[in-house]
């Protein structure tokens, strides 16, 4: 997984490597060690920190919890990223997801680095009192290395605004008479976090797809119609007709992102399956979403696994298997899940032809270089969720401040950041034949690598 990103981030390297009019200063043996300094910073992180949280469990068992947090790059601000709960959490993949978060803000011009942090336990498993210790520990264990001016710490999977805040006030605790507020993000409201975070990636993610298809393509539909650029034909084929949509994954980004498809009133959307760590739920005529996100909140985040529960909802679907939704014959794929999803084992069987990234790293290179070969749309994770990010930047911002901006200042503030950089890249995209990940790269890589040479890192 490390190595797809670090190939794409090599491949943007040698683009910008040919082109003469960037970093005109650098010439000849100069221009060509820069470079290869730029790829050993960028494909390497600064720091990876490891520890063993020594917690004492309810029945009085003692356990070691493998837990990281890593410092890709803090070349543009603060490393910044989320803490995952989850029983397969891992070196590499902290790592890469910490990597991704350095090229992610590089992208939509947030003034933080790429940082990212793991706990490796299924939550699911411990109380809520076990939970509250396992959160103190972490912040004991790295709270050296975290701050609001250091390295800012988010939710990602199986983590949400109850971690953050039993977090944030031990490191008030740690810390006293230093300022807390921007230490981590994602905070409950009442507690100093911002109106709208919570809701804030699922909306980013929902959006890239509304504005691609809907403001974009169509307001270029004349120009389109003579293109030969196969996404660009791809996206014609979807404007102004109803469209099915699948949603895997029904946390925290996939249940908002399925509510935005299914309220939206600008594009024609019907959402006829949601999934989770256990089912696929199917209706042709479309879910009640509405319902199923009222079912999660009632039964631990999980969506209905018996036609008992469904009847007892009053909910129309039919129950299939969890990896089912991957292949179903619809006409965009939210993946709202976990990595590795889009892979070389079922590649040829994806029918969606435009997907959306919610999550990070979803598709592999395989499999995302045959579906673009075949010119399916794919809107790449540092594009599409980059919500989360973007107001926890205004949140760390009105930590500082004391001031707090009200929910629709913070979506102006959130769609007009995602628009401006989707308006950068759209162009570009629909004009040549790389993909959007590769553009997403090139910008991001472009300007992490201007500021590394105007910091004189590059020598
Ligand atoms: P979450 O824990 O709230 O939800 C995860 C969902 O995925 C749950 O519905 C779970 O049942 C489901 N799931 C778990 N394993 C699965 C499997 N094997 N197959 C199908 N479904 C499975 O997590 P989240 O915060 O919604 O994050 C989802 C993805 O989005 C992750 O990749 C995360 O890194 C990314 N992301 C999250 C944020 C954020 O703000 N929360 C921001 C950017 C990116």
């Amino acid at each position: 997984m490390e190595e797809q990103t670090r190939s794409i981030v090599q491949q943007s390297l040698n683009a910008l490597l040919e082109n003469e009019n960037f970093l005109t200063d650098l010439k000849g043996g100069m221009r060509q060690k820069a470079f290869t300094s730029l790829n050993s910073i960028l494909s390497t992180p600064n720091q990876i920190h490891k520890s063993f949280l020594r917690v004492p469990l309810e029945g009085g068992e003692v356990v070691r919890i493998p837990s990281y947090r890593v410092h890709h790059n803090d070349a543009l601000g603060p490393y910044k990223g989320g803490i995952r709960f989850h029983e397969t959490v891992n070196e590499e993949e902290v790592v890469n997801l910490a990597f991704l978060m350095t090229l992610k803000n590089a992208l939509h011009n947030v003034p933080f680095g790429g940082g990212k942090g793991g706990i490796m336990i299924n939550p699911k498993d411990f109380s809520e009192k076990e939970l509250h210790k396992i959160c103190i520990k972490y912040v004991r264990y790295f709270n050296n290395v975290i701050g609001p001016d250091k390295d800012i710490p988010a939710p990602d999977v199986g983590s949400g605004e109850r971690e953050m805040d039993w977090m944030m006030a031990e490191y008030k605790k740690i810390n006293q008479g230093s300022p807390y507020l921007g230490s981590f993000t994602g905070k409950s409201v009442e507690n100093g976090g911002s109106l709208g975070r919570r809701e804030a990636t699922g909306k980013g993610v929902y959006f890239t797809f509304r504005y691609l298809l809907n403001n974009y393509v169509k307001d270029n539909q004349a120009t389109f119609a003579t293109t030969t650029n196969p996404f660009a034909k791809t996206a014609l084929e979807y404007v102004n007709r109803e469209l099915t949509v699948a949603v895997q994954g029904f946390g925290n980004v996939g249940s908002v992102t399925a509510l935005e498809a299914y309220r939206c009133a600008h594009i024609q959307n019907k959402v006829v399956a949601v999934s989770d760590r256990n089912v696929t739920l199917f209706n042709a005529d479309g879910l009640d979403i509405p319902a199923l996100v009222e079912f999660t909140a009632k039964n631990k985040g999980d969506l209905p696994t018996s036609e008992d529960q469904l009847t007892a909802a009053g909910i129309a679907a039919t129950i299939q298997g969890r990896e089912d939704i991957l292949t179903m014959d619809v006409d965009v794929l939210f993946l709202a899940a976990l990595e590795n999803q889009l892979n070389d084992q079922n590649k040829t069987q994806i029918k969606a032809r435009i997907i959306v990234e919610g999550a990070n790293a979803p598709t592999t290179r395989e499999a995302d270089d045959y579906l673009s070969e075949k010119g399916v749309v794919i809107i790449p994770d540092i594009l599409a969720n980059a919500g989360g990010v973007i107001v926890s930047y205004l949140e760390w911002l009105q930590g500082r401040e004391t001031q707090f901006f009200s929910e629709e200042e913070v979506y102006n503030q959130l769609l007009a950041k995602m628009r401006n950089t989707m308006d950068t890249l759209l162009p570009q995209y629909f004009g040549d034949t790389f993909s959007l990940r590769q553009n997403c790269y090139i910008h991001s890589v472009t300007r992490l690598s201007t500021v590394l040479y105007r910091q004189g890192k590059l020598y």
